[in-house]
This record gives structure tokens, sequence and C-alpha cells, in this order.
């Protein structure tokens, strides 16, 4: 008998500690361990790695990524009420189970895990966009993690994965589609949660990648990128106007149209945009 099949089923789980769901903390739990086991095997093969999971409530992912032989799993749950269920799988396995009470958006766990390190977590919604920049933007790249796997707001999700002349198209997927792979690897409709949310879910794999894929420098991008999205149905001569009093010229020369709007335009554009940027600043 495997250690997943000793512990009690999540509904018991859930009864025995009293873990009503709650809103304020984004509680829309996974009860099923087939499912979680299934989110689990698409953060790829855990043998040798170490796991930080956000968000683990009663536990029913981190059952999945252990039972899916996660070397360890560090896992940050704010509510106090989860500890206890927490305590019962860190008992079952061993050695491989450590949990910090705290709140995943004021602690900085990844120093205590040893690489290769995978994130995962079926994040409360509130923080997910915001835990997501986080992680994509370190002072240093490549990041200490190999790969975050993902359950986000179905809308959400279409943002990360989103290409270039599509609605969901701007900040989010250029920034994760700079330094990541992003795919959508599940789609969950809202009755797979208990209790179900208004909308459905998806979960989504980002792969590091060594180096971003264009260069450019950060801060310079992401100016460029937060201006041109910040009024997207201008054109790019308008919403760009302070960055450069001689922007049109510049963008030219970046291959892209005065006229052009943000969501029609590459990432490898952005780039070279936040290059040409970077050369005129430097220039006596
Ligand atoms: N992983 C569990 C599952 O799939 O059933 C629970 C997922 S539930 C969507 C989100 C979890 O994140 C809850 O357990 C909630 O208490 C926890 N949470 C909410 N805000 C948090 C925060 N700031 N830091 C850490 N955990 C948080």
């Amino acid at each position: 008998m495997s250690a997943i099949d000793t512990l009690p089923p999540l509904r018991a789980v859930i009864a025995t500690h009293g873990l009503s769901a709650r809103k304020a903390l984004g509680q829309n739990f996974l009860l099923d361990l087939n499912l979680t086991s299934k989110i689990a095997r698409q953060a790829g093969d855990l043998a040798q790695c170490d796991v930080l999971e956000i968000g683990p409530g009663p536990g029913g992912l981190t059952r999945g990524l252990l039972a899916e032989g996660a070397r360890k799993v560090l896992a940050v749950e704010k509510d106090a009420r989860c500890l206890p269920a927490l305590a019962e799988i860190a008992a079952a396995y061993p050695g491989r189970l450590e949990v910090i009470h705290g709140d995943a958006l004021e602690v900085d766990p990844l120093a205590h895990l040893t690489p290769p390190i995978r994130i995962a977590g079926n994040l409360p919604y509130n923080i997910g966009t915001e835990l997501l920049v986080r992680w994509l933007t370190p002072k240093a790249w490549p990041p200490v993690w190999d790969s975050l796997t993902l359950m986000f707001q179905r809308e959400v999700a279409e943002r990360i994965v989103a290409r270039p002349g599509s609605k969901s198209y701007g900040r989010l997927a250029l920034l994760a589609q700079w330094r990541a792979e992003a795919r959508i690897v599940m789609s969950l409709p809202p009755e797979a949660f208990t209790p179900p949310p208004k909308v459905s879910s998806a979960v989504v794999h980002l792969t590091a990648l060594p180096e971003p894929r264009h260069p450019a420098d950060p801060a310079i991008l992401s100016r460029v990128v937060a201006a041109a999205f910040n009024q997207r149905r201008k054109m790019l001569r308008a919403s760009l106007k302070g960055l450069a009093p001689n922007i049109a010229d510049i963008l030219e020369q970046a291959g892209i149209a005065p006229t052009d709007r943000a969501e029609q335009i590459p990432l490898e554009r952005f780039c070279a945009l936040a290059r040409l940027l970077e050369d005129q600043a430097a220039k006596p």
C-alpha cells in the first residue's frame, strides 16, 4: 500500500479539521486525488526535484506531488486551520514535506530548497498574477526554478499564453514569453472544485529559458510595454511619445509602423525597440 492510500479521503479531512472554504483566502479545493495527481504529472518528472507549493490547503495537490515522487515538497499555507491536515501528510511521507505557515507574498522560501526546483500550486486567484510576475522578474536570470505549474482563472491563463493580435495579448504574455516557454496544459470546469468558483480554470506550465528570448534591458522593456498597453487602443506613436521626442523614427527603426497598436506587435519588435531606446539614452 502506498503512503497516499493510508491517508483519509480529502472530504473526511475537511470534515475532521473543520475546513469550511473561506472566500477571502481564495479557497476552492480540489478533492479528487486522480485529478491532483494528473496536475502533479504536468510538472514533469519530480523524482530528483524539490517542489515549492503555494497554498496546499487540505493537501490534495501536495499528496499528488509526493505520490509522483517529489524529493521534497515545501508548502506555504496562510490558513492555520490546514496545518493539522498537512501534518498527517508529512507523517505519511517522512522527511519529504515541510510546511511554512505564512503568507506567500511575504516569505521567500526558495533559498530553503536545493536545485533543481519546480514551483506548483492551485493558487489563490487574488495573488496568482502577482506571484507569477515576481517569479518571472528576479534580479538575475536564469531563475532558481526550472518550471512553474500553476492553476489560474482561464482568462488569466489565456493572457499568459496569448499571441499578438489577440485581445488577451499584453504585458503578462510578453513578460512570460520573453523568459519562458508557456503552455496551457489542462482545462478545468468550475465543478472540479469545492466549492465551485464562478469561472473556469486552467493549468499553465512555464519552463524557464536559459536566457531571455531576445536581448533587452528588463527595466526598459517593462517601461515600453507598460506604456504601450496602458493605452492599448492608441497608435504607438501617441502612447509611447513620453519615452523619446523622436519616437516615430525609433519605432520605424525597430520595424514598427508608428500608427500600429500595441496588440499587433510581437515580442521581438518590443525588444528591438527597448534596445534602440537604450542606445539613444546612452548617446552623449
Ligand atoms: N491546493 C489546495 C487544493 O488544490 O485543494 C488549495 C487551493 S485553494 C485555491 C488556495 C489555497 O491557498 C488555500 O488553501 C488558501 O488558504 C491558501 N492561501 C490563500 N492566500 C494565501 C497566501 N497569501 N499565502 C499562502 N497561502 C494562501
